[in-house]
This record gives C-alpha cells, sequence and structure tokens, in this order.
C-alpha cells in the first residue's frame, strides 16, 4: 500500500490510501503504518490524461515535412520515409514517445501504426496503458486486405499479456482502405468485444473524394455500413455535417479531437462546443508528433479551448471543465477504465504537480491553470495503475532510452 500525505484535492489537503492498482481511500487524515509514505506537501494530485488518437512510434519524423497540407505531406514525407522502417525500430521509437508522455503526464493512450509487437513490449516495460489496434491499410489491393484480415485475427486472438493493454483493430481511412475491409474488421471488433478505430472526415477533400467516390460523405458511408457503436472511435471529425453529427449521437460513437495536427496540416476546425451540445463522446488525441509536433496533453487541452472559441466565435465555448474532462475523464471512459477522477474505488492513475511553479501560482482555478498557463514541468510525479512510472521527476531508464531512440533516427537517415 502507498499513502499519499497532505496531497491537495479540490481545493482541500487530504491523505490517499492506494491499495493495489486503485484508490481505496480518501479521507482528512489516513493511519496506516504498514504503507508506504510519500510526503505530498506542497503537491496537487489531478487525474492523469488519456491521449485518444496518436501514432507513438512516428517520432523519428518530428520536423519533418512542415508547411503542407495532409495529403501533399503524407504522399511526399510521410509514406516514403515510413517505407524504411523494420520491426526492430518500433520498440525504442515507442518507448522514446511514451517517455515524453509520461513527463507530460499521460498514462494511457491510443496508437494506430505498424509492427505493434514493439509498441506493445513498449508499453508493458514503461508502465502506461495502450489500446493497441493492429492497423489494416490497404490500399484497395485484394491482396493485401487478405493479409490484414489474417493479422488483425492473430493479433485480437492472441492471449492477452497484460492488464494494461487492451487489443484492438484500426483501418487507416476510407480513402486508403477498402470496404471489404473495413467491415470485417467492425465485424471482428464486435465479436471480439474490443474497440475499431479510423481517421474520419479529416478534410474537406476527404468528404469531397468520397461524395464523389460512393455518393455520400464518410460517416454517412460508415454509417451504411455498418461500423459505427460505442466502441468506434472516430479520430479527427473536423468536417460533419448536422446528419453526421445525429448519426454519431444515435450510435454512441466516440470521436478524437485533435486541434493541433488539424490547424497545422491545414484540415479545417473542428465545433468542439457544436459538437459538445449536440451531447458526442468527445475525447482529445495529440495526433503523431509528426503533425503536432508534441505529444503533450497540457498544450492539447490549450488549443482545444481556444480553437473551440474561436469556433463558435464565443467565449462560452470550450469552457474549462469540459476541457480538462474530454483530456481526462472522457478518453478513459471510452475505453472503459475505470480512472479520469480521483475518486474512491478509481484506479490510481494520476499524476502529483508541484503548487509552487511558477506557472501555477497563483492557485485560484487549478484546471485553468493546467489547461492555459502550465507546461510539464509542472509535474512532479505520474502513476499508472498504483505504480510510479515518474518519481520526483525521474524516469528509470531514461538515458538509455533517449540514446537508443537518436540510434534508430541516425538508422533511418541512410
Ligand atoms: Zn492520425
Amino acid at each position: 500500500m502507498i499513502l499519499l500525505k497532505n496531497v491537495f484535492l479540490n481545493n482541500k489537503v487530504c491523505d490517499i490510501l492506494i491499495d493495489g492498482n486503485h484508490l481505496a481511500q480518501i479521507a482528512d487524515l489516513i493511519d496506516m503504518p504498514e504503507a508506504q509514505v510519500i510526503d505530498c506537501r506542497g503537491k496537487a494530485i489531478l487525474p492523469s490524461f488519456c491521449n485518444t488518437h496518436t501514432h507513438a512510434s512516428m517520432m523519428f519524423l518530428r520536423g519533418i515535412g512542415e508547411d503542407k497540407n495532409l495529403f501533399d505531406w503524407l504522399n511526399q514525407d510521410i509514406f516514403p520515409r515510413e517505407a524504411k522502417l523494420k520491426p526492430e525500430h518500433i520498440y525504442p521509437l515507442s518507448r522514446y514517445a511514451i517517455l515524453e508522455m509520461i513527463k507530460t503526464g499521460t498514462t494511457c493512450f491510443t496508437d494506430m501504426y505498424f509492427y505493434i509487437p514493439g509498441t506493445i513490449k513498449a508499453v508493458e516495460d514503461m508502465g502506461i496503458r495502450g489500446i493497441i489496434p493492429y492497423l489494416g491499410m490497404d490500399f484497395f489491393d485484394d491482396q493485401k486486405t487478405e493479409e490484414s484480415i489474417r493479422e488483425g485475427i492473430a493479433h485480437i486472438k492472441s492471449p492477452h499479456t497484460n492488464e494494461r493493454i487492451t487489443k484492438a483493430l484500426c483501418c487507416h481511412s476510407v480513402y486508403t482502405c477498402s470496404q471489404k475491409l473495413i467491415q470485417t474488421f467492425s465485424d471482428l471488433a464486435k465479436k471480439y468485444d474490443t474497440y475499431l478505430q479510423i481517421h474520419v472526415s479529416e478534410t474537406q477533400k476527404e468528404v469531397d473524394d468520397c461524395i464523389q467516390k460512393f455518393g455520400c460523405r464518410p460517416v454517412e458511408l460508415l454509417y451504411q455500413w455498418g461500423v459505427m457503436g460505442p466502441k468506434t472511435l472516430f479520430a479527427h471529425a473536423v468536417h460533419l455535417n448536422d446528419d453526421e453529427i445525429a448519426l454519431i449521437k444515435k450510435t454512441g460513437t466516440t470521436l478524437a479531437h485533435c486541434p493541433t495536427s488539424n490547424l497545422k496540416l491545414g484540415s479545417g476546425q473542428m465545433g468542439l462546443q457544436k459538437y459538445l451540445d449536440a451531447g458526442l463522446n468527445l475525447t482529445l488525441g495529440t495526433d503523431g508528433v509528426s503533425s503536432n509536433n508534441s505529444l503533450s496533453m497540457i498544450s492539447e487541452m490549450k488549443l482545444a479551448a481556444l480553437s473551440a472559441k474561436n469556433k463558435a466565435n464565443s467565449v462560452l465555448a470550450g469552457k474549462v471543465d469540459d476541457i480538462f474532462d474530454i483530456a481526462t475523464k472522457n478518453g478513459f471512459e471510452a475505453f472503459s477504465i475505470k480512472a479520469g477522477e480521483i475518486k474512491e474505488g478509481n484506479l490510481a492513475d494520476f499524476i502529483l504537480v508541484d503548487m509552487n511553479n511558477q506557472f501555477l501560482l497563483p492557485n485560484n482555478n487549478l484546471q485553468s491553470n493546467m489547461i492555459y498557463a502550465a507546461d510539464s514541468s509542472c509535474i512532479t510525479d505520474v502513476f499508472c495503475n498504483g505504480k510510479p512510472v515518474m518519481t520526483n521527476k525521474v524516469i528509470p531508464h531514461e538515458k538509455e532510452i533517449i540514446a537508443g531512440f537518436k540510434d534508430v533516427c541516425a538508422a533511418l537517415k541512410k
């Protein structure tokens, strides 16, 4: 057992007992001699972040192909470089990505990338949670469709290795994947009671091309194909009309909002407040560092709030509580993980922040400070599943992780 002594929670000081992987008790004073005591004076506890859309191993592409739109960026800069990737590169790349996630307070992420055994091992070793899907992308080639289906089945049927890892499926998009692949993955996700993720309506071009090819918009198409539902996650969903918003609401489909990536690639600006008002399940993601160029959910929250206000032309859009929820509680809820709020019975996934850090003073509103003022220097400790993954800003093996990452970057430059 671990006892957090004198920690600041909801504007008062209390003690919190961690038993195994969950928050067992929260009270003014807890006396538990057998527990390992952590002195938390001057620190506040907050839920950790859940990053619901990223491509962890794209770390080596940070700073590549700047100032281009999504399609030029993908075809000219990203796909050719990704073609050089080998399975052995993925573990060091994912480990380095998780290092950045932990430093910025994230304990759970949803990935979308290739060669997933390396990412699974990185999640296991670094101590956080991952929703790790097999990525299907067949470019409408029948042979690749069959190969993707075979490998997707093998992934979700493989024995569960770790309680922190959720095996899932994903398809890249309607412009890179066949109907057969998308529908088969959707059926498999339902059969194995897991999650399906897909990029949807990221750009106006994607919507226009879809109308030209199929006679309807991407969300309408995916609805017709039967792939929507509470365990389906649409990444981006920037360009939706009212009918599509209604379909997303009706099916309980979850959205991953990625404001930095959308603005940076000129994809557009999602109407966050309109979606919230419609009652959609909204979560927050950074997308890969190649289009962000960071995995910090702290900066993502700030941009989500400002973008929402700008899009709605209203200061009432993107309120502090809503933005904090989409970065924490909503994400964990989407994957049925009991975390994202500091309360008894929840999993012990949380961060401790230094209340004397210059960015958190004065403490008039801690959540607003975290969204608008903070950076990762405010975070001192990160816990996942009841265990510390960063203690007083120290993450085990950090030097080795950085060295391994630099070696892969050098190898991929050749
Ligand atoms: Zn993406």
